[in-house]
C-alpha cells in the first residue's frame, strides 16, 4: 500500500527533499504533498545582490507550483497546528491532513521585536522588500556614517552581513562616495567573525579596506528617531544607516505545537534528523535546533540524506547519516569571494584566499539553483 510522507514548507529543504522523493519513487509507493504559506519561492542568497543593485525579483523568484515534479502535490496553506503523537496536521482553513513520514522545513521567523525599535530604526535584506527599501538608501547616500552588523547571534547566513560591509564599500567606491562615508562593522564578539582562520582573512581585508570593526557591541535597542543605536555592553553609536540582521526564532507553528525549544527550533537526532521521541517525524533545514549554521547548504545536504532513507525505508537499502556537511562562498566584493568546509568533526573551517574562482562559483550557483538543485538533480 502506498505511503504518504507530507512536508510541511515549501523552502529550500522541502522542495529539495519532495522532488529528490519523486525521482526515487514512483506514486505507486510514495504519495508527496508540500504545503507552503507563500506562493512564491526565493533564492534568498540573491536579497543581498538586489540591496546593490545586482539582482532583480524575476532572477531570484518563482511561482511555486512551478517548482515540482508532476507527482508532487503543492497546496498553498498555513499550517497552524502540528500533533505529532496523533500523526496529525491542522491547516488554517480548518483540514487535516494525515501521514506516514512527516517532515517539518518550515525555516526561520523573523523576530524584529526581539529588538526594542528595530522596525523603523533598522535596515536589512533578509526579505526582498526589505532589501528593495535598503538599495534606495545606499543608491541615495553621499556622505555620513553606514553601520552594518549582527542583531542576535542566530540568524540564517553567518557570513551574510560580512558579505555587505565588503559589498557596500564596493558600491560606494564605484558611486565615487566612500571618502565621504565611514563603514563600520559591528561584532558582538570579540573579533568580525566566528573561525578564527577565516576571522583573519575577514580582519586584514577590513583594514585593507578602511572599514572600522567595533567588536562586543551586543545590539540592545535602537532610538530610530535621534539614529542611535544601543549595546548591552553600554554603548552607543550614531549613523545614517544602520543594517542588522534582524532576530530570528522558529516558525510560530513550532511554537504554538510545543514541539520546539524556547526559540522555536525542533531538537532532532544529530545524523538521522528524527525529531526527538519519534521515529516517523523528521525536521531539516532552519527549523532545528542543530548548532550548526543555518544554510541553504545544509538545508540541501540534509534533504538529500532524508531522501535516501526514506526510500530505504519503503524499498529497502542501506540508510545514510548526515554528519554536518556545509560549504559556504563569501563574498567580498571587487569580484572575489573566499570559501569555508565543515563537518561535525571538522569545524575550523580555513581562511581561503579571496579569489575570482570562488566569485565565478558563487554567481554560477544562481543559475545551478533552479535548474539542477531545487530539482533534486544535484
Ligand atoms: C540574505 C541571505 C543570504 C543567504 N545566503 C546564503 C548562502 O550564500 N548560502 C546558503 O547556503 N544559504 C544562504 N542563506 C540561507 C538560506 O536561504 C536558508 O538557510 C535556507 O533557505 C533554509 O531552507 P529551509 O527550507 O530550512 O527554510 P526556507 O527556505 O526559509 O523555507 C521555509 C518555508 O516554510 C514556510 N513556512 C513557515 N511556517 C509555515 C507555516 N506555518 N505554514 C506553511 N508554511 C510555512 C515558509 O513560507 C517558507 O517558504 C541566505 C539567506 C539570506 C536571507
Amino acid at each position: 500500500m502506498e505511503k504518504r510522507v507530507l512536508i510541511l514548507g515549501g523552502g529550500d529543504g522541502g522542495t529539495i527533499l519532495a522532488n529528490r522523493l519523486a525521482r526515487r519513487l514512483g506514486p505507486d509507493e510514495l504519495s508527496i504533498e508540500v504545503i507552503d504559506k507563500e506562493g512564491t519561492h526565493w533564492y534568498q542568497p540573491g536579497f543581498l545582490f538586489s540591496a546593490v543593485g545586482e539582482a532583480e525579483r524575476e532572477e531570484i523568484s518563482l511561482c511555486r507550483v512551478a517548482l515540482y515534479k508532476e507527482n508532487v502535490k503543492f497546496t498553498q496553506a498555513e499550517v497552524t497546528k502540528i500533533d505529532l503523537d496523533d500523526r496529525k496536521v491542522s491547516l488554517k482553513d480548518g483540514s487535516e491532513r494525515s501521514y506516514d513520514y512527516l517532515v517539518i522545513a518550515t525555516g526561520s521567523t523573523l523576530y524584529y521585536d526581539d529588538i526594542p525599535g528595530f522596525k523603523g530604526g533598522a535596515d536589512h535584506f533578509w526579505s526582498f522588500g526589505a532589501s528593495m527599501r535598503l538599495r534606495k538608501k545606499l543608491m541615495s547616500i553621499k556622505s555620513g556614517r553606514v553601520l552594518v552588523g549582527v542583531g542576535g547571534l542566530t540568524y540564517k547566513c553567518p557570513v551574510a552581513p560580512l558579505e555587505m560591509v565588503f559589498l557596500a564599500d564596493e558600491l560606494f567606491r564605484r558611486r565615487g562616495v566612500r571618502d565621504s562615508i565611514e563603514l563600520v562593522y559591528l561584532s558582538p564578539m570579540g573579533r568580525a567573525y566566528g573561525p578564527h582562520l577565516l576571522n583573519k582573512l575577514v580582519e586584514e581585508e577590513m583594514a585593507k579596506r578602511g572599514i572600522e570593526l567595533v567588536t562586543y557591541f551586543t545590539v540592545d535597542e535602537i532610538d530610530g528617531k535621534n539614529r542611535k543605536v544601543m549595546s548591552a555592553e553600554g554603548d552607543s553609536l550614531d549613523y545614517d544607516i544602520l543594517i542588522l540582521s534582524p532576530p530570528h526564532r522558529g516558525s510560530e507553528v513550532i511554537i504554538n505545537s510545543g514541539i520546539g525549544d524556547d526559540e522555536g527550533w525542533v531538537p532532532v537526532d544529530k545524523h538521522f534528523l528524527t525529531v526527538k521521541g519519534y521515529d516517523d517525524a523528521f525536521a531539516i533545514g532552519d527549523a532545528t535546533a542543530l548548532p550548526i549554521p543555518k544554510t541553504g547548504v545544509v538545508a540541501h545536504f540534509q534533504a538529500a540524506t532524508l531522501a535516501n532513507n526514506i526510500a530505504a525505508d519503503i524499498r529497502g537499502g542501506i540508510k545514510e547519516t548526515f554528519d554536518g556537511q556545509s560549504f559556504c562562498l563569501i563574498e567580498m566584493g571587487e569580484s572575489r569571494a573566499s570559501a569555508q568546509v565543515s563537518n561535525y568533526r571538522y569545524n575550523i573551517p580555513p581562511g581561503l584566499i579571496p579569489n575570482w574562482l570562488f566569485h565565478a562559483m558563487k554567481m554560477a550557483f544562481t543559475k545551478m539553483y533552479w535548474k539542477y538543485i531545487l530539482t533534486g538533480l544535484m
